[in-house]
């Protein structure tokens, strides 16, 4: 499909569609959703951590069959998305309120599910291996790592997890999706895994080096940003997420399929303690968007979106893709208000009207973009000014000013209208080429090859606003 007439909305299939639908009904929905405009979905669900579902994953691959069947009917491609490995496990009243209430937000409930209560906390088999051995292991203690969502996670360097779930994506595809979206490829318990085993013999296998064992001799190295351990180990964590997804990747090309991957990320710009790997891995990205606060907040956060925008539409023109932001509007003027913010960011719009039906409303403005498709094609910024922004500076420097200074920046020209555009620390000078300044805002962290790419753009006749003291560290 051309990536740039791509009309995204979400597909949720939760109670009703997983326990009542009949095929009519599912035709139905997607005939409404057609009917709006929209012809790509990334589905939602109450199963979206799917490992706790896992004794009813036949019923949600039937659900699933049946509502790829209806989109295509109507014109609609289907992108799968759910949680790769996060699970729910209980283990207090705090905990089980918890996991009451993401399911009631999902159109379900605990008492929905037969036996799940009952059964929540207990092993699952599969593929013949205990999924409680493909779990993250917490450093500091030695233990199950713990996720942000009361719950456990599982590792992406685990051979027995990978395969096990890698099954469960050819079940997945079997039901004729058009791509996948495999989320939360993050690691957990605060920074701190994974430890696993898997962990410890790659880390060795990679670097050479020893990962410290747990209690003193962990606390002595987590955050010791001048120990090259713990820096090869961040890195190690990111690179076993990026290993992860380009493995689905090759693995459904095993298959001779061709699926696509659209992928979003909230803040990418700030250090990220879970090991995410959206920028490493963007040449596997279809799309590449931005998740925006909901529509309460934006109405007074916009400037800082606009900032994240910066970094999608740069990283999605290296790519060759659109870039795209998801905006959570509850009536029509915030609607509109999101949809002109997307177009002026230079990408296009994805919204999830929780619990709001806007279709009558969204039908209005696709109708406007496929009138004007050419406006919205590849849409090209033009930008005297570039802001640098390097993985390196947000994630491998202590305390740092990288991200803070981008935002101040960037925000201050965003309301002086002076067109800002993002470049990348790795860029070739004949990118630098296309501004008549960069900011360089506290890149303390530079390599040789960085500096001279940056003295070769001012010989050229480039000018350099720099703030802090650049390359401080190698
Ligand atoms: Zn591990």
């Amino acid at each position: 499909m051309n990536k740039w007439e791509a009309k995204f909305g979400f597909f949720w299939y939760n109670d009703d569609e997983l326990f009542k639908f009949s095929q009519e009904d599912f035709d139905e929905k997607a005939k409404k959703i057609a009917d709006s405009g929209i012809n790509i979905v990334m589905t939602f669900s109450c199963t979206h951590f799917r490992w706790t579902f896992h004794r009813y994953w036949d019923r949600i691959l039937r659900c699933l069959e049946m509502t790829v069947k209806a989109c295509h009917k109507h014109g609609i491609k289907v992108v799968e998305h759910h949680s790769s490995h996060l699970t729910f496990n209980p283990q207090n009243q705090e905990h089980w309120d918890y996991t009451e209430r993401i399911l009631h937000a999902r159109g379900s409930s605990l008492a929905s599910w037969e036996g799940l209560a009952e059964t929540i906390n207990d092993e699952i088999v599969e593929n013949g291996k205990p999924a409680s051995s493909f779990r993250q292991v917490d450093g500091r203690t030695g233990e199950y790592a713990w996720s942000n969502y009361n719950g456990y996670c599982m590792c992406f360097n685990n051979p027995d997890y990978r395969e096990a779930y890698f099954k469960y994506l050819e079940r997945v595809y079997q039901t004729g999706v058009d791509g996948i979206m495999t989320d939360d490829v993050q690691y957990f318990a605060q920074g701190h895994a994974c430890a696993c085993k898997h962990c410890q013999r790659l880390f060795k296998e990679d670097t050479g080096y020893e990962l410290p064992g747990p209690g003193k001799e962990w606390e002595a190295f987590y955050g010791d940003y001048n120990n090259p351990v713990y820096i090869a180990w961040e890195r190690f964590r990111r690179k076993s997420t990026e290993r992860f997804q380009r493995g689905v990747n090759k693995h459904f090309k095993s298959l001779g399929l061709d699926l696509l991957r659209p992928n979003y990320v909230s803040a990418a710009l700030n250090h990220n303690p879970t090991g995410y790997c959206f920028d490493m891995a963007a040449d596997l990205w279809d799309w590449i968007f931005q998740e925006n606060c909901f529509s309460t907040i934006i109405r007074v956060s916009w400037p800082s979106w606009y900032v994240e925008s910066l970094h999608r539409y740069a990283l999605a023109q290296r790519n060759h893709v659109p870039s795209m932001s998801l905006f959570y509007p509850d009536r029509e003027d915030s609607y509109y208000f999101v949809w002109a913010l997307a177009g002026s960011w230079g990408q296009m719009l994805t919204v999830t009207p929780e619990g709001y039906d806007l279709s009558s409303i969204e039908k209005k403005y696709r109708t406007f973009e496929k009138k004007y498709n050419h406006v919205y094609t590849d849409q090209q910024k033009i930008a005297p000014v570039a802001i640098m922004f390097s993985l390196d500076n947000a994630y491998y420097v202590k305390a740092q000013k990288h991200t803070g200074e981008i935002y101040t920046w960037a925000q201050g020209m965003y309301l002086s209208n002076i067109p800002v555009d993002m470049v990348f620390d790795q860029d070739p000078v004949e990118k630098l080429n296309e501004y008549s300044m960069i900011i360089l805002p506290s890149l303390v962290m530079l390599d040789e090859n960085q500096i001279t790419r940056l003295r070769t753009y001012v010989e050229q006749g480039g000018r350099l606003f720099i703030t802090g003291l650049p390359g401080i560290k190698s």
